[in-house]
């Protein structure tokens, strides 16, 4: 016999044995929303009520089993007590599946990630299809969430605590084979076919299952909050996280204290012990900042937000890149990643060769840790073909170049690609800091220019930063945007000027440190106020990574373009550091001497540091430096946005945590000024003005909504 609604289909056998298969009509993924909560609600009701229903098997119609919760439901969430009652009624569901007296087993293929877990963790047994594809995973701290679906209960319950907070804590997902090694799963399977017997088999074989934790003598695998293993575990934890979160992110704290206290409650007491932390996450302004801007914007900007809507789609087949160097050879491995083929330009067999073989050894890694196949690895690397050629570029549809960043360098090669390639390929910089428009004017055809400016390291960097030039066109735009999307990246559309958006803002961060330690405070004490401010690195580190004497060859380049254009320069009080540091060579990490001394062992600051710059006897307060370092950065942010370099708020809030790192718990940039509230930004900046110079005085359009009561909005 066969039943359907819109989003669930079931099926039962001549053994009683229902198959419940998802299908959220409409969307590309199975959600737990109210279209598939009801019909699975009412499928417990027949679970209990129904004799002749003798067990089931949940799966999915999708390419994945279940991505999670619906954020919009957790969205409209705004007061605790909803929060509460929200992940209390879907766990009443759960539990109830997990008391309902007759097996229920989850057959996983593909992603099963938050609430899908969850609900795989409420069945009695999980077999997975082991096809490579499959992930589990509770990700829903990177939301600034804590999993309030049981998983803070259950997962511990299955894989012990220690291996429960690692995964929880991070967010991160396993494939088949560990959640099986783990204990998380029961069993693999090889195919489609076998994914469904082996559920159904299960269920015949247990007809009256009962959780590990509804059994008097449950124990925890590795023990549990009083096992002296898991308290000296317990002891430490809180430490090593906070270390690493400096306190900015609660989710992570509320998650261990619902699994420590849970650990010690029966598991109805546990599992609403959780909604509590639950809902304390939910309405925390972290998580409002999180899921405002790594949710909602990121996936407007996925959505083409800021792509010309009337371009048809389109994607890149054959690739051409000029210069095989870092950027060059990361940009060939990422799109032979993306199914691209890719010729890749240098002006020596050997450079060339160098470049692919980056990609290699990128592979090889990944091959070594089961990440890819070997087969995986063989058929990217045949589609990078390196050259000395410029005729190879022939039938490319983009090509890149990433050469010295040198003017007549990148116009010679530009001119010469352009010979070969066809009339409407599509031409791109990967320059960090030369205008594009600039740089056009060596092209035949500028409407085709345009900038792409990635991040190093390529493979692992998720932004791209697009540069439209005065003369780019809509569809050369949009092209550059598929593009992006095509290789797995994020794009952020920008105007051309000085700097782009993230290299100019991020400077600020970086020379605000440096001010700091000009005005005598304590360079750890900098450090320090980086890192609490979220940022992933100090300042003063961070500018010795990127190198001191590239940062001031930068300004000086600034000073006399802005000269040649009668325009006044006003340095900032960071680069005299700058210039006294490269002057007596402490360029930065790669002469191994700069603020810090570099070797393989690490770093540490350079001792002479304190003679050049002493430290003044009374240190300000470290929320001082903190405001500093953060309001130099959201106040360029939204100078960049008033003078349209960025073109919309979800830009310049992905731009900035993905581009340099802004602390992704404050949701970005923009989003700090948003969050803060205008008004209160535009006091405080008043306040760093008086202390600290005009440097602070708060950009106009923040001054605007700040008189007008409202916000920055797309
Ligand atoms: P790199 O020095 O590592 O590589 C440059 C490569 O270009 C070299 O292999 C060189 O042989 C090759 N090359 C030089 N002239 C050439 C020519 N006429 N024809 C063909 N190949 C030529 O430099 P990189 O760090 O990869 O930077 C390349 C570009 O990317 C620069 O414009 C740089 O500003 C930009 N960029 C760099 C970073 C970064 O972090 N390094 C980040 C973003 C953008």
């Amino acid at each position: 016999m066969s039943e359907t609604t819109e989003a669930l289909t079931l099926t039962i056998d001549e053994h009683g044995i229902g198959l419940a298969v998802m299908d959220l009509p409409g969307k590309p993924m199975n959600l737990l929303n109210d279209e598939l909560a009801a019909p699975l609600l009412a499928l417990v009701d027949r679970l209990e009520q129904d004799a002749a229903l003798k067990g089931l098997v949940i799966a999915s119609g999708k390419k994945d089993f279940m991505a999670g919760a619906d954020v919009d439901r957790l969205w409209a969430l705004t007061t605790a007590q909803q929060a509460f009652d929200a992940s209390m009624m879907f766990k009443r569901v759960l539990r109830r599946i997990e008391r309902c007296g007759k097996p229920v087993v989850a057959a996983i293929h593909g992603m099963c990630l938050g609430g899908g877990l969850e609900l795989a963790m409420a069945c009695h047994a999980r077999i997975v299809l082991n096809d490579g594809k499959a992930r589990l995973g509770l990700p829903e701290v990177k939301l600034g969430l804590l999993p309030g679906g049981g998983g803070t209960q259950r997962l511990p319950r299955l894989v012990g605590i220690q291996a429960a907070l690692q995964m929880m804590g991070e967010g991160a997902d396993v494939r088949a084979d560990k959640a099986l090694a783990m204990g998380l799963v029961t069993a693999l399977a090889a195919n489609r076919d076998e994914l469904l017997a082996q559920a159904h088999d299960w269920a015949r074989a247990h007809p009256k299952p009962r959780q590990p934790w509804d059994e008097p003598k449950f124990k925890f695998p590795g023990g549990d909050g009083k096992s002296p293993a898991v308290v000296q575990m317990l002891a430490i934890a809180p430490s090593i996280a906070s270390a690493k979160s400096h306190g900015n992110y609660p989710a992570i704290t509320h998650i261990m204290s619902s699994v420590f206290e849970g650990s010690l409650l029966d598991i109805d007491n546990a599992l609403e012990l959780e909604s509590r932390y639950f809902a304390a996450c939910a309405v925390s302004p972290e998580s409002r900042n999180m899921i405002g801007t790594l949710w909602y914007q990121l996936n407007a900007i996925k959505k083409g937000r800021s792509r010309p809507a009337q371009v048809p789609a389109s994607s890149v087949k054959k690739l051409g890149i000029l210069g095989a160097g870092m950027m060059g050879a990361g940009i060939a491995h990422v799109a032979a990643m993306a199914g691209i083929e890719v010729v890749l330009l240098d002006t020596t067999a050997e450079a060339a060769e160098r470049g692919k073989a980056h990609s290699q050894g990128l592979l090889d890694q990944a091959v070594k840790k089961g990440r890819r196949s070997a087969e995986q690895r063989e058929a990217a690397l045949a589609r990078i073909t390196p050259t000395t050629q410029y005729e190879r570029l022939s039938g490319c549809d983009l090509v890149i170049e990433a050469v010295f960043e040198d003017r007549a360098v990148k116009a010679g090669v530009t001119r010469q690609a352009e010979a070969v390639i066809g009339a409407d390929a599509v031409f791109a910089s990967n320059t960090s800091t030369l205008p594009i428009t600039g740089l056009a004017k060596a092209s035949a055809r500028p409407a085709n220019f345009i900038g792409l400016h990635f991040f190093s390291p390529v493979d692992k960097m998720p932004l791209v930063e697009i540069i439209v030039g005065a003369q780019t066109s809509p569809e050369t735009l949009a092209r550059g945007f598929d593009f992006v999307l095509q290789i797995g990246k994020t794009p952020i559309v920008v105007n051309d000027s000085r700097g782009f958006y993230t290299s100019r803002v991020f400077a600020t961060y970086v020379l605000e440190g440096l001010a700091l330690l000009a005005e005598g405070v304590h360079p750890r004490h900098i450090e320090q106020a980086g890192l609490q401010a979220g940022m992933p690195m100090p300042p003063l580190a961070l500018q010795d990574e990127v190198s001191l004497s590239l940062a001031l060859h930068v300004a000086d380049q600034t000073r006399k373009d802005l000269a040649a254009e009668g325009r006044p320069y006003t340095p900032h009080p960071g680069e005299a550091v700058l210039r006294a540091l490269c002057e007596i060579g402490r360029v930065g990490k790669k002469a191994g001497r700069g603020f810090y001394d570099w070797s393989d062992d690490g770093r540490s600051l350079w001792p002479g540091l304190k003679e050049l710059y002493p430290s003044r006897a009374e240190q300000p307060p470290q929320a001082e430096l903190i405001d500093r370092l953060m309001f130099a950065q959201a106040n360029e942010a939204a100078r960049c946005f008033e003078e349209g370099v960025v073109r919309s708020v979800a830009d310049a809030n992905i731009g900035s945590i993905f581009g340099w790192g802004f602390a992704p718990f404050q949701g970005g940039a923009l989003q700090f000024i948003n969050a803060m509230g205008p008004a209160r930004f535009v006091a405080r900046a008043g306040e760093l003005v008086e202390r600290y110079g005009p440097r602070f005085a708060p950009a106009a359009v923040v001054r605007r909504l700040a008189e007008q009561g409202r916000r920055f909005e797309d």
